[in-house]
């Protein structure tokens, strides 16, 4: 594809997000999403707005960089109305562009339409086309101006006079394949939208003094003071108005596949998902990860903040103490932040400094929540013995990750990815540990599944390469390496 944004097309950012929406009147919806994307944070770094309406006219404030640099009290000031919806981004490596922040807000003959999208449509070069086809200029590399342009036509069946945002929303369900948890802004509700495999989460929460929420996270609702109310159910649509909230269809797609990395890592520890803290879970995957794989040590070490749940999971099951060996600096951004992998490797020695006076003499069993590309493990085994460890053994509390992710989080290809390219053994020396182990998939499952709600079902197609979704051919293209063997030459499944 030939494009005024050249590689950016094709260097397109994966839209692991935060989300939020809400509709509550006499309320300073502005400086209340403000609060919500602070909470959300973590979920994105590189660039954050906030778009609100009065019913009349919106607005929309968005920028690059983190919530607090994005925000002034002169920008939330004018960011007026009863209506509001967010959207903090994540991206890696290239397409950092204020053009890609998101909200999306555009003025359409039903008023405002807003959009804010975390997820990923797997079909979105196909969508693209058909609106370049049909003349609508685009002006940004993100599936959320796609989204945005295809809600502003009217759906079959609608007429002008009546916007029916509901038909339009359910059009495009229709023709979309792929992740997406969606809050949507019009002149009189919010929406809120997950996917029929509800890959992403999306929760609804009640404030205090009327009117309701959509967040990615329940994290942000007691930051807000809303009280948690349910998850958006895969399938969804969720409308906030006036009247307070309103389920629309649910077109299930079942199982669902919520990403199980959603448990592993990126949600924060305090947030629910199916039922159950993450907190919990992560602690599970610690214990499980204690049975799999024993080690024979004198301290656990968690690398702060993700691993920190396993490594006391792992500690309990296993009997060895759970110790601090690692001061993480938090306000030194994070590591995957940094463009280029020489910055990231230097990125572990700016952000973590060793705990000598728990580590000297030490045999120490490191936990860590997951292993990417490889780079952040060397030099944190490196950093554990100029601490004065005698031996580090570490544990991963999940699988080898080998495969990319289509549906939202930032996997890189199959060559980036050290678990597709080394053996667990190759790892081990490459990282310069005394032995390392990973969590069993059946392990991770079993830990994820045990208590989570009846009817839920998961994707981990990082860790198992089994998508639940069919990719269409600009993905596979695009990383010929993850599907040698999984497709034919036609591009059937085999
Ligand atoms: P890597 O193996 O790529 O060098 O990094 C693995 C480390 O990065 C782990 O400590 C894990 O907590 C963290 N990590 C895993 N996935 C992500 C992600 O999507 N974003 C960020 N910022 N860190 C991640
Ligand atoms: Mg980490």
């Amino acid at each position: 594809m030939d494009t005024i944004f050249g590689d950016d097309i094709l260097d397109r950012p994966r839209e692991a997000c935060g989300v939020f929406g809400i509709y509550a009147p006499n309320t300073d919806v502005a400086r209340v999403s403000f609060f919500a994307l602070y909470a959300l944070q973590h979920r994105g770094q590189e660039s954050a707005g906030i778009a609100t309406s009065d019913g009349v006219s919106a607005a929309v404030h968005k920028d690059m960089g983190l919530v607090a640099q994005v925000f002034t009290e002169e920008s939330l000031a004018r960011l007026n109305g009863h209506l509001a919806i967010g959207q903090t981004r994540y991206s890696t490596t290239g397409s950092s562009h204020l053009r890609n922040a998101q909200p999306y807000l555009i003025e359409t003959m039903h008023g405002p339409l807003g959009v804010g999208h975390n997820g990923n449509l797997t079909n979105s070069p196909d969508l693209r086309n058909r609106l370049l086809e049909r003349g609508v200029g685009l002006t940004s590399s993100t599936d959320s101006e796609v989204i945005t342009q295809m809600l502003a036509a009217p759906a079959q069946g609608t007429t002008e006079a009546n916007p029916d945002w509901e038909a339009r929303i359910q059009h495009f369900m229709a023709a979309a394949e792929g992740a997406y948890s969606l809050v949507i802004l019009t002149s009189d509700a919010v929406f809120g939208v997950r996917d029929p495999k509800g890959f992403r989460p999306l929760c609804i929460g009640k404030l205090a003094d009327g009117g309701y929420v959509l967040a990615s996270e329940s994290c942000a609702l007691g930051t807000v003071s809303a009280s948690y109310v349910r998850e958006v159910e895969p399938g969804e649509i969720i409308r906030l108005d006036k009247d307070g909230y309103h389920s629309i269809s649910p077109q299930r797609s079942s199982p669902p596949s919520l990403c199980v990395f959603e448990y592993v890592y990126f949600s924060r520890p305090d947030s629910v998902l199916e039922n159950q803290t993450i907190h919990r879970v992560r602690q599970r995957l610690g214990e499980v990860l204690a049975a799999e794989a024993p080690a024979t040590a004198d301290v656990v070490v968690g690398v702060p903040d993700s691993a920190t749940p396993a490594a006391i999971g792992y500690a309990a099951a296993s009997g060895i103490p759970y110790t601090e060996g690692l001061t993480k600096n938090r306000y030194i951004g994070r590591t995957f932040i940094e463009p280029s992998d020489q910055l990231r490797k230097s990125g572990v020695h700016l952000k973590y400094n060793p705990l000598e006076a728990n580590l000297r003499g030490k045999r120490v069993v490191l936990i860590d929540d997951s292993i990417v590309r490889g780079t952040t493990a060397g030099p944190l085994v490196t950093l554990l013995r100029e601490g004065g460890a005698s031996e580090v053994h570490v544990r991963v509390s999940s699988p080898p990750v080998r495969h990319p992710c289509f549906m939202g989080i930032d996997m890189a290809d199959s060559e980036d990815l050290i678990g597709y390219i080394k053996t667990p053994e190759e790892i081990r020396v490459h990282i310069g540990a005394d032995s390392l182990a990973y969590l069993s998939q059946e392990g991770m499952m079993n830990a994820v599944t045990q208590e989570a709600d009846a009817g839920s079902g998961h994707c981990n197609a990082c860790f198992s390469g089994e998508y639940p979704i069919k990719l269409d051919k600009f993905w596979r293209d695009r990383d010929k390496l993850a599907f040698q063997g999984a497709w034919s030459e036609n591009g059937e499944e085999q």
